[in-house]
Formats: structure tokens, sequence, C-alpha cells
């Protein structure tokens, strides 16, 4: 082969090797984690799941695939649908960390379901069915969310604490700066719902968020009793 067929054969490989590399298309995830007293508080009806009354501490709610721009990717491959046999080594943790609060009271395999195949497919390149569950239960469990917040005195009793002090002890805690999303229940009182981390692109380490959601949180919230 002369030098230009030498030159073709290693262009083509290289484009093969460009090609089948996995493309990450998301620039880093949000880990939503969510107050249950909160969720349940709204005038939506709320179920504990057939497993008993959740414990009071957040669950997770999902780890969404994100742009930089604030917008993101949502149901990225109908193929791939979610296998319970896949998760079945991380079901008792699910239970436990991912409940569902949805009626009819079920285990949670519909919110599971519903979290990857809307959210976890978009990330398929970078972790599988398994992954995406593992690493979002590991990430849940490194933030500590509830401990971090009673360290500083922040309580879910019904108690109203301000927006910034709720802010800075999970930068404290976890060093980075986290979103904090709001809900009304049905008095109209504005409670704290969601925490929203940014995790990068291999789902394994939090980082500064390049775009926080917009909360609708005012200046004092209350942290509700469950
Ligand atoms: P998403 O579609 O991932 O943005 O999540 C929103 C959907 O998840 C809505 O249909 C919510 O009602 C549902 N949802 C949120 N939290 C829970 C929960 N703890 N259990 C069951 N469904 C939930």
């Amino acid at each position: 082969m002369g030098a230009k067929g030498w030159f073709i054969l290693k262009l083509l490989m290289f484009q093969g090797l460009f090609v089948s590399r996995p493309q990450e298309d998301f620039d880093f995830f949000y880990l939503v984690l969510q107050w249950p007293g909160a969720y349940c508080d709204t005038k939506r009806a709320c179920c504990y799941p057939t497993s008993g009354k959740p414990a009071a501490d957040f669950g997770i709610h999902g780890l969404w695939p994100n742009y930089n721009g604030g917008s993101w990717p949502s149901n990225c491959d109908p193929d791939s649908q979610f296998d319970r046999s896949q998760i079945s080594d991380l079901v008792s943790s699910l239970k436990k960390n991912w409940p569902t609060l949805s009626c009819p009271s079920n285990e949670g395999f519909k919110f599971w379901e519903h979290e990857w195949e809307k959210h976890g497919t978009c990330s398929e390149s970078v972790m599988d069915q398994h992954d995406y569950f593992e690493n979002a239960l590991k990430l849940k469990e490194k933030a500590n969310l509830l401990q971090i917040l009673t360290n500083s005195g922040i309580n879910p009793d019904d108690g109203f604490y301000s927006l910034t002090k709720i802010t800075n002890a999970i930068k404290n805690g976890i060093g980075f700066t986290p979103g904090i999303e709001c809900n009304k229940d049905p008095e109209r009182n504005d409670q704290l719902h969601q925490i929203y981390i940014c995790v990068d692109t291999s789902g394994t380490e939090f980082i500064e968020c390049p775009v926080l959601p917009r909360g609708r949180c005012p200046s004092q919230l209350q942290f509700s009793k469950f």
C-alpha cells in the first residue's frame, strides 16, 4: 500500500475510534432530593408505598441529565425499556431511599421506571440502568442532607428557616451551592420541597452548578414535619 493508502486507512481508523467512543449528550446532572413532607402537604394526593411510611428523610426524586443552558433532554431512547431484573440487588435500598409517594399505593417500580425512561435513557452513554440507580443511591448517601441540616439547627419541625441559612448549611456541608425548590401547602405556606445538587457527567462527583433551577422560594420557608 502506498503512502496515500496508509493515510486513508489511518483516517478511517481514527474516524472509527471517534464514532464508537461514547458521546456525552448532556453537560451535567441534577441529583434531585425531595422532602416527603412537602410532597404530601400539597393538594396532590400522596400514598405511602406498600412497604409502609417512608423514613423522615430526603428521598431521591431523580438523577437528571441537563444542559448548561438550563434545558434538558428527555425520553431519549424508547428502545431502552425499564427492566426490573437489572436492579434486583438494589430494590431494598431503592424502597428505602427512593420511595414512591404516588397513588394508588405501590412498590415503587412505576416511579423508577418513569425516572429511567424520562431521564436515565438520556445518560446511557455514561451509565446503564444498573449504574444509573446505583450511582443515584451512592450520591444520596454521600450528600447526607438531613444530617447536614439538623447539624445546623434546621429541623423538619414545621418551623420557618431562612433560605440563605439553608443554602449555606448545605454549601458548607457538601462544598457546593445547591438549588432549593419550594412549593405551597394548601394554607399557602412556602415549603422546602426539593434540593438540587449538581453532579459531573460521570455521575459520581458533586460540582458547582453551571445553572441553578428557578426555585420559587421566598426568603423564609417552612421545613414541614413528616
Ligand atoms: P419528572 O417527570 O421526573 O420531572 O418528575 C415529575 C413526576 O414525578 C410527576 O409526575 C410527579 O408527580 C412524580 N413524582 C414526584 N415525586 C414523586 C414521588 N415521591 N413518588 C412518585 N411520583 C413522584
